[in-house]
């Protein structure tokens, strides 16, 4: 996917759905990977778009952009706001479906845009195991 700013977070939580629907899984896990270091991804509250706003604020207070650095890429802060918000998660699959509260949505992190990023999607479905009787 392409981002679209140099800091944002995009609501993905439709296209990973799409994904655990053509797996056909009704009962499973559905395991997220960012495979980059200025990008993470994250859970949190999908209804309210102020939220994200004040997350990314609050990273940027937390993890200036001018502070001096080693890193002289220009883009020391989105490796530190990466390694805070994480690059894995994972969630729960029922009924086909994935198992968020009511207010959850899956967020790409964008710290370092506009790029062309990707997120890993691998759906394993429950294995029953017998009880040996
Ligand atoms: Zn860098």
């Amino acid at each position: 996917m392409r981002t679209s700013k140099r800091e944002e977070l995009v609501d993905i939580t439709e296209q990973v759905q799409g994904v655990v629907t053509q797996a056909g899984v009704r009962e499973g896990v559905c395991w997220l990977f960012v495979p980059h270091t200025t990008a993470a991804i994250t859970i949190n509250e999908n209804a309210d778009p102020s939220v994200r706003v004040d997350i990314l604020e609050h990273l940027r207070r937390l993890v200036p952009a001018t502070e001096h650095y080693r890193h002289t890429e220009g883009n020391a802060d989105a490796h530190i706001k990466t390694v805070l918000v994480g690059n894995s998660l994972w969630v729960p699959i029922v009924n086909g479906r994935l198992r968020l509260g009511t207010w959850q949505g899956i967020f790409l992190c964008e710290f370092d845009g506009p790029r062309t990023r990707k997120v890993w999607v691998e759906v394993t479905e429950r294995q029953r195991v017998a009880d040996g009787k």
